[in-house]
């Protein structure tokens, strides 16, 4: 096969053929040049979500949760009590690192196939007034369910509590617009939506509480204030940067900007998630979630009930025929995830379910309908 396998997860995923490219060339990491591409590319990120004025924008070496994490470090103090609405791996994962870091965290259990609601929070918020902050998990891609951001901004914004929204799966493809919706920090990263490689987050902080920031961090590396003071002085990375991802990046925000910004991505994740759930809902796939609180990022779907039905033999069916899955992240019900991310249009996720039919009908398996 001369095509590279598309990958139907949520980061790293599909790049183009132009992204990959950007990344033929060696930079200098403290060369002019390349601090030119780290400049534009903040200047650009701030403009994606409207907060030239009110942010500013501190990329960060690492994965996503590295970003995650370097956020609630530098902008919680150390005896903050936050609070961490849960419906989903990625909300136990920041509530988890919170704890790590010695904040103090409650988690607010929420069901995993239904959006956090912003009156169960503020319920919260009312019954204990120690807590000073709220961690928001924007699409909770766990499962890919959407949470309400605008609502819960609003209601920190009344109530005095900072906002953390972990937005690594939605930035660039959801809106998000801080204009109109208060945040304190706010996480993503290039391997997601915007379609770079994976190698590096970053973390808009209001410009209202960044002063505040300095000495909060316990740990020197995931010191976000530390970083951004350095960058402002010197235009540089503090530490090595990944500059192959920062070129990628870069060139990967000129093809969001080509095809349309986020209302473009978004329209084409939604047409591939369309595609994506009325084919497999033909060959009697059933989606875990209802469609009013599915976000068009990634879809789970259930396992398919019939006794043949095994994940690892599913996957490499898929696999041999060009397309990676993804596994599920419940514990209780047996699924499998999807994502509609990624340089993919409509016709590749088309191609996906034929891939999955093909499989299905390799394994034996007439439906793939659930188990009652
Ligand atoms: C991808 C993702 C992260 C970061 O995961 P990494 O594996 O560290 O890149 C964090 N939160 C959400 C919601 C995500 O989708």
């Amino acid at each position: 096969m001369d095509r590279d396998r598309i990958l139907l997860t949520p980061g790293p995923l599909t790049t183009t053929l132009r992204t990959k490219l950007a990344m033929l060339r060696d930079w200098g990491s403290w060369d002019a040049d390349f601090n030119a591409v780290t400049a534009r590319v903040r200047q650009r990120l701030l403009e994606i979500v409207h907060g030239q004025d009110s942010h500013v924008v501190v990329p960060l070496q690492g994965s996503g949760t590295f970003s995650v994490e370097a956020a609630v470090a530098t902008v919680t103090p150390r005896d903050a009590h936050i609070l961490v609405p849960d419906n989903g791996a990625y909300c136990k994962r920041a509530g988890k690192l919170s704890q790590m870091m010695g904040r103090r965290v409650t988690l607010l259990p929420v069901a995993e196939d239904e959006p956090i609601s912003a009156a169960a929070v503020e319920a919260c918020l009312t019954a204990d007034p120690s807590l000073t902050h709220v961690i928001l998990i924007h699409c909770e891609t766990g499962t890919g369910v959407e949470n309400p951001l605008k609502d819960i901004a609003a209601l920190c914004e009344r109530h005095g509590k900072g906002l953390i929204v972990d937005a690594m799966s939605s930035f660039a493809a959801l809106p998000i617009d801080a204009r109109s919706t208060r945040f304190d920090a706010l996480i993503a990263a290039s391997g997601k939506c915007l379609e770079g490689v994976p190698g590096m987050g970053f973390v808009f902080i209001r410009k209202a509480v960044l002063d505040g920031c300095a000495g909060h961090s316990h740990s020197l590396a995931m010191d976000l204030h530390d970083q951004w003071a350095y960058m402002e002085k010197t235009g540089q990375w503090r530490f090595t940067p990944p500059t192959h991802v920062v070129a990628a990046l870069d060139e990967a925000i000129t093809q969001f900007v080509e095809e349309g910004g986020q209302p473009a991505r978004l329209a084409r994740y939604q047409a591939n998630g369309r595609a994506l759930v009325d084919g497999m809902a033909a060959l009697g796939f059933k989606v875990f979630l209802r469609p009013q609180v599915q976000a068009p990022i990634i879809y789970t779907f259930h396992a398919p009930g019939h006794a043949a039905y095994d994940f690892k033999r599913f996957y490499a069916g898929a696999k041999a025929r060009g397309f990676m899955l993804y596994p599920g992240k419940l514990t209780q019900v047996e699924t499998f995830r999807v994502g509609c991310i990624g340089a993919i249009g409509p016709n590749e996720m088309r191609q996906a379910v034929l891939a999955v039919s093909e499989t299905l009908g390799e394994m034996g398996i007439a439906s793939g309908a659930p188990a009652l």
